[in-house]
């Protein structure tokens, strides 16, 4: 078959969106735009047709330094440094409020350059950041430290402060660009530090409007600096950069191993959110029905390329065939096609390259004996389309179990009996540890299974991401949590004070 075709004229502002996209790009040091100093550009495509969107200014490390030095001195400027926390709570305010007018043309922004159907990019996507602002600008007034009581000889007034940690380094990837940039801007900039943003090379669209947003807003030069480019060069070069006290990074295991070496050099402070292997489990006396539509939401929402996707689905067998056969008829009549289809449910994959390492996995899966339940469609292009694809009859020990395949694959498994021990063992079995889904109507068993699991976030019956609730892994997924108030927290240096009086 052939992926549905694009039907531009319904889209809300994307001729506004093409017209950004066009160009010039450049980069955004100490509040002003500069071409980068090596002159060198790359291309970013639009995943659904292939075709090349722009010309993007490609950060070397002499650009990293300038960025770092900007940060610093912003760091180091009245202007933003003795800024209070009301003033930057509305900065932060304000750019939400700019987001939010501009979010038809963010959205027709986000699936020209990622692929996301664009009525996710705008009724999920934009909205979560613009959240994310608004959350984390009520937290600014609110960073407080405590008066400690003492038991030494003598008497003291001790206690602590909450100070910005200072130039933070956040790298973030291309499967939510706009969401991603927005939470880990909040926070930093809420906590008063000074932000150097390095996108993905697959989506430096958004990024590159948000900060033409934040220019417009006003917020002190160099407090938000923007560096598009390459992992290797530009970012590598702010997780090595002296200058830089913190790295906030999103993205696959692999690289977050290669910035806590690169942090060590000056022990930098580092939060990692990374890859995931998440399990869902249908309990016997789930609401099957929900549970069905939940597992399928959960695999092949934005194509399988989130961090939490529910790619190991566990179903009591007394349910097995039942929840198998709904996901698998979900899979089969699920249209996939461009995001500015009406009509789209699942858009292309990111790219090519991500698309053939994804049938890569299922083909491995199905040499080493899996059975294909849905998913043999093959979907022609241009633009890389991958349908969505349910495995029964896999072992533990396959590619296609235990690597994240960051696409619509999912392994259906049956567990037999109510032994909830033997059960979060299997559950367990995995180096990621970000997240865990249950469908039960059992209270007493969700609790205990919560309990048991080795993910930072458990769902119970479906549940959301918000900016309130903490967010990050176990085990291989990650350093830290984002999101609440260890999120903002995890921007700032505890300082104590201790005197005696
Ligand atoms: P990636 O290859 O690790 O890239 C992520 C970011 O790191 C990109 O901006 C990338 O730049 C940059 N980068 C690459 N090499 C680098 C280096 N040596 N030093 C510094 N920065 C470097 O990940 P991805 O393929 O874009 O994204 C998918 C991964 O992200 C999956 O593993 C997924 O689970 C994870 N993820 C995790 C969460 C979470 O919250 N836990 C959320 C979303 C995604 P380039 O664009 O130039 O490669
Ligand atoms: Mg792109």
């Amino acid at each position: 078959m052939n992926a549905t075709t694009t039907a531009p004229d319904a889209v809300p502002a994307l001729e506004d969106a093409r017209r950004f996209a066009a160009g010039p790009h450049r980069l955004f040091i100490g509040g002003a735009w500069a071409d980068p100093r090596e002159g060198e550009t790359f291309a970013t495509q639009d995943p659904a047709t292939g075709e090349n969107l722009a010309d993007i200014a490609s950060a070397s490390a002499a650009d990293a330094d300038l960025a770092v030095k900007a940060a610093r001195k912003a760091m180091e400027s009245a202007e933003w440094a003795d800024m209070k926390p009301n003033a930057r709570a509305l900065l932060l305010y304000r750019l939400a409020d700019a987001l939010e007018r501009n979010a038809d043309e963010l959205a027709a922004l986000e699936t020209l350059d990622n692929g996301m159907p664009v009525r996710d990019a705008r009724y999920f996507h934009i909205p979560y950041a613009i959240d994310q602002l608004r959350y984390f600008a009520g937290w600014a007034t609110k960073l407080n430290g405590e008066s400690i009581a003492l038991s030494g000889p003598g008497t003291w007034h001790a206690y602590t402060l909450k100070e910005p940690v200072g130039v933070v380094a956040q790298i973030v990837p291309w499967n939510a660009p706009i969401a991603m940039a927005c939470a880990k801007i909040a926070p930093a900039l809420a906590a008063g530090c000074a932000v150097i943003l390095k996108p993905a090379e697959e989506t430096p669209l958004t990024a590159l409007k948000l900060a033409h947003l934040i220019e417009e807003v006003g917020f002190p030069a160099g407090a938000f600096n923007l560096l598009t480019g390459f992992g290797e060069t530009a970012g590598a070069a702010l997780t090595e950069h002296p200058g830089v006290d913190k790295v906030t990074f999103t993205g696959s295991t692999e690289v977050g191993r290669l910035i806590i070496k690169a942090a060590a050099g000056n022990f930098k402070r580092v939060t990692l959110e990374l890859g995931g292997k998440t399990p869902v489990i249908v309990l016997p006396d789930a609401d099957v029905p929900q549970a069905i539509e939940g597992a399928a939401r959960s695999i092949f929402g934005n194509a399988g390329q989130v961090c939490n996707a529910g790619s190991r689905l566990f179903v009591h067998k007394r349910h097995f065939d039942e929840v198998v056969e709904g996901v698998s008829r979900i899979a089969d009549a699920m249209k996939v096609g461009a995001g500015f289809d009406p009509e789209t449910q699942m858009g292309p994959v990111i790219s090519d390259t991500q698309r053939n390492r994804i049938l890569g996995y299922v083909s491995g899966g199905v040499d080493a004996g899996a059975t294909i339940r849905a998913g043999a469609r093959d979907i022609s292009g241009p633009g890389s389309f991958v349908a969505p694809t349910v495995l029964t009859d896999t072992q533990a020990e396959m590619a296609v179990r235990r690597e994240e395949i960051f696409g619509p694959v999912l392994c259906a498994m049956s567990f037999g009996d109510d032994d909830l021990e033997a059960l979060a063992a299997q559950a367990n079995a995995s180096d990621y540890g970000l997240g865990a889904v249950l469908w039960t109507n059992n209270l007493s068993a969700a609790h205990r299974l919560a309990r048991k699991l080795k993910a930072g976030t458990v769902r119970v019956n479906g549940g959301g991401l918000d900016p309130a609730l903490p967010f990050g892994g176990f085990k291989q997924s990650g350093w830290g949590r984002e999101n609440g108030r260890e999120g903002i927290e995890a921007y700032t240096e505890t300082k104590s004070v201790a005197m005696a009086i």
